[in-house]
């Protein structure tokens, strides 16, 4: 019966094959269209770049970086999951870039779930910037920022305030003077009587804070939220409210964990020139940098996490447990590969 079944399908796939090609189709839980061709596209872009300034091993790995797919599926398309791939892991590469931010938000979510049930905490979104700087002098900023980082959270009132910590780097480019605006994003998991009474720490505080740890004789600028339930009012029910905090921690980890560098950060649109000054730049100022980091509880629970999960966050496919059977329909999953088609532009369902 099922052999049948793999016979018809294969020989459907041939038939079309004809007449067309079956490029891959992949989508998040949501329906959306994952950007595996445009992720592509920018990656093939940035090899371009890495070749013109003579990085020429960077060139290939990223030229080659998710060149081959291998998916299981269900062949009723209840379940797809990417299962094997190569990824280069240049820090610049838009497809490991977006690969490496899907699996810190999985990550992140499921830690600050965690973190949540064991401890009372709420939540708040903290951003920390410098003056802006020229390409040469990134390098240097961007350690300075970690250093000056490590010595706000070791002052008091940081400790006595807050109970764990993710942090991610992010730089961006000004189009108009080519200069860098790198900055800190933080997650802070904050103690329940934070927001209450002389713990606060006012905006303007955390302003004073981030002064004196970057010791700049200028006031940077600070943002810092809360992360807000946003109030509904016809919701009672505890189980909602609840929900509903787990969605707006869910949208701060998103805005926490998204790109280092957007690759509209370097891709300057018809300049060259600016392309390849800017991947320069960037990739000589994030070599050997920890663009993300962990502390207290959330460093705890990631220990944790990695121990149970056995190094996943490293491997960039889509981290689910290979499963034998499509857990909606109980059919046999079947592989499918696909392939980076350079004439067509696209993936491409590769013959077997
Ligand atoms: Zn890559
Ligand atoms: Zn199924």
């Amino acid at each position: 019966m099922l052999s049948l079944y793999i016979r018809i399908s294969s020989g459907v796939i041939k038939q079309m094959d004809i007449n067309k090609h079956i490029a891959l189709n992949d989508s998040y839980k949501n329906g959306k269209k994952k950007p595996w061709r445009l992720r592509k596209k920018q990656s093939n872009q940035l090899a371009n770049s890495y070749k013109r300034i003579g990085e020429i091993n960077k060139s290939l790995r990223v030229g080659s970086c998710g060149n081959v797919l291998l998916f299981q599926e269900c062949p009723d398309g209840h379940q797809k999951q990417l299962v094997r791939a190569f990824f280069c892991k240049v820090r610049l590469c838009p497809m490991c870039a977006w690969r490496r931010s899907l699996k810190i938000v999985q990550q992140l979510k499921s830690m600050t779930h965690i973190v949540n049930q064991s401890h009372s905490l709420k939540w708040v979104f903290l951003t920390l910037t410098v003056k802006n700087v020229s390409g040469p002098e990134l390098d240097e900023t961007i350690r300075h920022m970690f250093q000056s980082w490590q010595r706000l959270s070791q002052r008091k009132v940081f400790k006595d305030n807050v109970k764990g910590w993710f942090r991610a780097l992010e730089v961006t480019r000004s189009n108009s003077d080519g200069s860098y605006h790198p900055h800190i994003h933080v997650l802070l998991a904050v103690t329940a009587g934070y927001f209450a009474g002389k713990n606060y720490v006012r905006k303007e505080k955390w302003r004073v804070l981030w002064q004196e740890a970057l010791r700049s004789d200028y006031m940077p600028v600070v943002d810092i939220r809360k992360v807000k339930v946003k109030r509904n009012p016809n919701q009672e029910a505890e189980t909602l409210k609840s929900e509903e905090q787990k969605r707006a921690l869910e949208a701060a980890i998103l805005e926490t964990a998204k790109y280092p560098v957007k690759p509209a950060s370097y891709a300057v649109p018809g300049n060259r020139q600016g392309t390849d000054d800017a991947v320069r730049h960037l990739d000589r100022a994030l070599r050997g940098k920890r663009m993300i980091a962990f502390g207290g509880v959330l460093k705890q629970a990631q220990q944790k996490w990695n121990n149970e999960n056995n190094g996943e966050a490293e491997t960039l496919t889509d981290g689910e447990k290979k499963e034998c059977q499509c857990a909606t329909c109980g059919s046999n999953m079947l592989e499918h590969l696909y392939t980076w088609n350079i004439g067509l532009s696209n993936y491409i369902e590769h013959e077997h």
